[in-house]
């Protein structure tokens, strides 16, 4: 297998790479590689610089502005974006939400949404996770129940991200009781304006907001507002997960984020670990070539042809390894920026507990901090890396049977 890039992609990478300098503000690219969050208008423009170019969704239909472009084209797009700093286009609009209007969604639904949500117009956020269903998605709860044109909904997610930027949200509700959890279950939009939803900020460990309680009392949902058929949420769901995951392994963002170590680590007023010091530089080298595995693993998987929709089956089991390494080189390249601070870290680690030291001081060593923390959360969203572990031994080594 030829692991290398031909002529035509490495001239699209060129392409891709001159037209993300040329466009996309400068302010905003040192935010993404200093790793500050960025403010709601600065996502928004740059999502709509990336759509002008058909960078935002070259994965949907074409008739909906996808590109018709291979698994690797579009992994060299995603792999430019993350090592130039530019924010990705939103996952919950470009590859959940939207690939499944365009599958399962009325005309007027493709019609109203799909141009909004591949230009930002319209920021959705998921709805799916509740206090007592994550890994166990189908024990939801919350409820929707028929009444007269539409249907009246209760209950409460709780960890959705950016609710508070959000226009929309794509709920998963039960419509009904079945013997089996995952029947009954369906999938719905709703404005975050409509009156009924309440929004409670979590602030996380790394001292930003970025996730939040969504309490629904009493919401009224029209009937158009329905995706697909009632009772085929569960379906719409795994749609959903086998959509874009040629980006799983986040390996633009790794590899970001071990080139400042090694910009850092080789300053020589630097108080933390120094690049001359053979027991960093060995771990710096090893999680160097680590990403490099991670980075052709990822190309096997596409050039596989596993990597792109998988219809209703789901994910490929496959793309479970890329989540689970890349959660844990994000993880290990955040530790290794924080050993370039050496004892510095303790007193911004410290600050954190008292304000929001990222908006407050905006110092690039609380961001480092702060994304110490913050890399946490990749074992845990999109499915945890233990339920990962529990897909590879059963779907791709035969240990027990599938459920
Ligand atoms: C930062 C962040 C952002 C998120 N954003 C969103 C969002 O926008 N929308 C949304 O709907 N959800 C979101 N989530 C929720 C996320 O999908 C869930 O946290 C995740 O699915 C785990 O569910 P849980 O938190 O209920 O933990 P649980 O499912 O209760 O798991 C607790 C622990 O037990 C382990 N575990 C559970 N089941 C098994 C098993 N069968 N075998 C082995 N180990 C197991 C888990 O790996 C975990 O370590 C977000 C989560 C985080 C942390």
């Amino acid at each position: 297998m030829d692991l290398g890039f031909s002529p035509e992609e490495e001239e699209f990478r060129a392409e891709v790479r001159s037209y993300l300098q040329q466009n996309i503000r400068a302010c905003i690219r040192e935010a993404v590689l200093e790793e500050q969050p960025l403010p709601r208008e600065w996502n928004v423009e740059a999502q709509q610089i990336l759509n002008r170019a058909g960078y935002a969704v070259p994965h949907w239909p074409v008739e909906w502005g996808g590109r018709d472009w291979s698994a690797v084209k579009r992994a060299i797009l995603t792999e430019e974006i993350d090592s130039m700093g530019v924010p990705r286009p939103l996952p919950f609009n470009v590859a959940l939400i939207g690939p499944v209007i365009a599958a399962f969604g009325s005309e007027e639904q493709k019609r109203r949404f799909l141009p909004a949500i591949a230009n930002l117009d319209m920021w959705f956020c998921q709805g799916f996770s509740e206090p007592d269903a994550g890994s166990d998605l189908a024990s939801l709860k919350t409820s929707a129940v028929r009444e007269g044109d539409g249907y009246r909904v209760n209950g409460q997610k709780t960890w959705t991200t950016y609710a508070q930027h959000a226009d929309w949200i794509f709920c998963l509700v039960r419509t009904s009781r079945e013997e089996r959890k995952q029947q009954g279950i369906s999938m719905m939009v709703m404005p975050m304006n409509s009156p009924g939803i309440t929004v409670r900020p979590i602030r996380s460990i790394d001292g930003i907001h970025h996730i939040n309680e969504v309490f629904l009392d009493d919401v009224h949902v029209p009937a158009e507002h329905l995706i697909g058929e009632e009772g085929r949420g569960w379906d719409y769901a795994k749609y959903l997960l086998g959509q874009e995951r040629t980006s799983m392994g986040n390996v633009g963002f790794s590899r970001r984020r071990l080139a400042r170590i090694r910009a850092r680590a080789s300053q020589t007023q630097s108080r933390g670990c120094r690049i001359d010091e053979p027991a960093f530089r060995r771990r710096l080298t090893w999680a160097e070539i680590e990403l490099q595995a991670l980075s052709i693993t990822q190309m096997r998987v596409i050039d596989e042809g596993s990597a792109g929709d998988t219809g209703s089956a789901g994910p490929d089991p496959k793309t479970s390894i890329l989540k689970m390494k890349g959660a844990e080189m994000l993880q290990r390249a955040s530790e290794l920026l924080l050993d370039t601070m050496g004892p510095e870290a303790m007193c911004n680690g410290a600050s954190l507990e008292g304000g929001d030291p990222l908006t407050e001081e905006g110092s690039e060593r609380s961001a480092i901090v702060s994304a110490y923390f913050g890399s946490r959360k990749y074992s845990i969203f999109g499915g945890s890396n233990e339920i990962q572990r529990n897909i590879l031994a059963k779907a791709v080594l035969g240990l027990g049977k599938r459920t």
